[in-house]
């Protein structure tokens, strides 16, 4: 945690910014190991140029921040209490002249920033975004071994749902399956809705799992994640049951080869847009270009969803201690959707999956 915050310290020494005020949930956790979901409430890590932080959340919450491990002040206020006045007077006792705040302008409110604004008059106020994103891209080997553990989970998860299908079961019952199980072995929470798609309505790749049946003939996609120590993994499979037509079939292989293709390029140096024409040239020569119809991946660590950006477009280039999936797709409407999902951990020798489930076309009986 000390050299997170070193790092921020020398940022805002760098910026000549007198203070940053984080407030999002994940950067807060970042900071702090301490994970909360404060609603409406504030909830904020408070750091300085010199100065140690302070954190300030809601008075019932102070010993779990405590207990999470933060070793320094940590600031509790009561529901008749406005905690801004309490940010305010700690600052000023830091800071005399506030004239330069950072924060997340992507998750800062109108109505924070109006208040904070009327608080410290002569501030102007610049994006912490770019730094934390900096940070939080390459990560360590304790934050690897909560990733590879969240992954060994999600691995687990599929098998579930692999034994579930049978003819007639429904998509919420396969969902309902895989959540009572993982919930018997300590998994608090999903990274997100557990999807799981059958037939045609896997075509949509951010469908809602319904009443909808499996019949002989589907395939069946799974896009599933659990949170481990504040860690999020992300894989989907998708199997057939029964019998499959040979086009569906030369489908799956088509987006297996594409998404085996970018694993096998991912070493330091390769940069995220080589990744991504890699895939969707071996999709758009099969004749399926139109059907790939988003990124290849996206990084993943506390957030489920976070730096890098798997884009044509993106010329970042790969480095040792990133995270991220590779996840081409083919999405026929009406007829099919497949999507094969991985998460890689980029070291100096290449690509370790963390994600292992096999890959090979399973066609269920
Ligand atoms: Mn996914
Ligand atoms: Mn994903």
């Amino acid at each position: 945690m000390l050299h997170r915050i070193n790092a921020m310290m020398e940022w805002l020494q760098k910026e000549d910014a007198d203070t940053a005020i984080i407030t999002s949930s994940e950067n807060v956790f970042y900071f702090s190991s301490f994970f909360s979901d404060p609603h409406e409430r504030l909830l904020a890590i408070v750091l300085f140029r010199e100065q140690e932080p302070f954190l300030i959340c809601p008075q019932m919450e102070v010993t779990s921040a405590k207990n999470a491990g933060f070793a320094y002040q940590v600031l509790g206020y009561s529901d008749t209490e406005n905690p801004w006045d309490l940010v305010k007077a700690e600052i000023n006792k830091r800071v005399g002249n506030v004239q330069k705040i950072a924060v997340e302008k992507t998750h800062m409110n109108i109505e924070r920033y109006e208040t904070l604004a009327a608080i410290f008059p002569n501030s102007a106020f610049i994006q912490a975004e770019d730094i934390l994103n900096e940070l939080r891209l390459l990560k360590d080997e304790q934050e690897v071994e909560k990733l590879q553990k969240a992954c060994e989970l999600a691995d687990y998860a599929i098998e579930v749902a692999v034994n579930t299908i049978r003819e007639g079961v429904t998509e919420l019952e396969i969902v309902a399956a895989i959540e009572y199980e993982l919930k018997k072995k300590g998994v608090e929470q999903m990274s997100f809705a557990t999807t799981v798609l059958t037939g045609a309505n896997a075509a949509s790749p951010h469908g809602t799992p319904g009443l909808t049946k499996v019949q002989s003939g589907d395939f069946v996609l799974f896009d599933l994640g659990v949170v481990y120590k504040g860690y999020c993994s992300d894989i989907t499979r998708t199997v057939a049951f029964r019998d499959v037509t040979e086009e569906h079939v030369q489908i799956y292989e088509t987006v297996l080869k594409a998404q085996e293709a970018a694993i096998a390029i991912s070493v330091p140096g390769v940069s995220c847009a080589t990744l991504d024409k890699t895939a969707r040239n071996i999709i758009r020569e099969a004749g399926y270009g139109e059907y790939f119809t988003h990124r290849l991946g996206h990084g993943l660590g506390i957030s489920i969803h976070e730096y890098p950006s798997i884009t044509e477009t993106n010329d970042l280039t790969l480095r040792s201690g990133m995270v991220y999936t590779i996840e081409p797709g083919i999405y026929i409407p009406n007829d099919i959707g497949v999507r094969i999902e991985d998460d890689v951990f980029i070291t100096d020798q290449g690509a370790r999956l963390l994600t292992k489930y096999p890959k090979n076309l399973q066609i269920v009986k």
